[in-house]
């Protein structure tokens, strides 16, 4: 039986998605021997236009990135948007906030009327294309990446946590940092990432955005027990939260 062919592609990203498959190491041996990579800029110069799984990392920002997207959906049974960048818009989605002349000027300076430096409202990747998995964080959890895909490989749903990270962060004993003042997001965030932030002693600050269907009504009881409300939690999901839509 032929492996499954597997592409890699970026958009507007840091690129530290890729790096986290790239540190995989050992595994990433055990994963390719699984796959058939045939493009992945990061790590290889050939280039493919045939695969069955393509993975997409970063946001979009300009026409022609809309156009490659549309592209690469079109030839891939599988697409997966890894990263928070793919799959909520991540920090790219900041500068929707502004406006966008004002961003380009920001940015490129007396350069940014030049056509090549155009830079439009940011999408995720799922504002573009129909996603079939997605795999949250900035960057991404390398064990949950390597755990997604030999599911997939071996036809099996993968899990992906529908719970907030609390759940995760009171399964490890930690003291709650709302105790301390620390207005952590753990309550309205998708858990995966073993509450790693809370863990190390830093509040959540949302990379793998919101859980869906957040337990609202329970998370409002934590937040008014420290006299806070929901308005002020969501108003803390700045840097992964911005034009995200949700309305808690
Ligand atoms: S999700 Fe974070 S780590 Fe991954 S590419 Fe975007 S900014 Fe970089
Ligand atoms: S709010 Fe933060 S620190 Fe408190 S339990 Fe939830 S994840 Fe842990
Ligand atoms: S605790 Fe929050 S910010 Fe930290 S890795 Fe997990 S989801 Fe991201």
């Amino acid at each position: 039986m032929s492996k499954p062919k597997v592409a890699i592609f970026d958009f507007a990203c840091c690129e530290g998605c890729q790096l986290q498959i790239v540190n995989l190491e050992e595994e990433i041996l055990d994963l390719i021997g699984a796959v058939d990579v045939v493009e992945w800029r990061e790590a290889m110069s050939e280039k493919s236009h045939e695969y069955d799984i393509a993975i997409i990392e970063g946001s979009i920002t300009r026409p022609e990135d809309k156009e490659r997207l549309l592209l690469i959906r079109s030839r891939a049974k599988i697409l997966i948007a890894i990263g928070a960048c793919a799959v909520i818009g991540g920090i790219n989605k900041l500068k929707n906030n502004f406006d966008l002349d004002d961003v380009r000027r920001c940015v490129y300076g007396d350069d940014a009327s030049r056509p090549h430096l155009h830079t439009e409202t940011t999408m995720a990747v799922d504002e573009v294309v129909e996603v079939d998995y997605k795999i949250y964080g900035c960057p991404v959890e390398a064990k949950e990446f390597a755990t997604i895909i030999r599911a997939l490989l071996i036809g099996k749903k993968p899990e992906i946590p529908e719970y907030p990270v609390c759940v995760e962060c009171k399964a490890k004993g930690n003291p709650c940092l709302w105790e301390y003042d620390q207005l952590c997001l753990g309550p309205i965030i998708r858990a995966g990432c073993e509450a790693r932030c809370p863990s190390a002693g830093a509040r959540c600050i949302g990379c793998r955005g919101y859980v869906d269907n957040p337990n609202v009504d329970a998370a409002k009881d934590v937040i008014e027990k420290y006299g806070l409300n929901i308005d002020d939690l969501q108003s803390k999901m700045i840097l992964f939260g911005s034009k995200q839509g949700v309305k808690l």
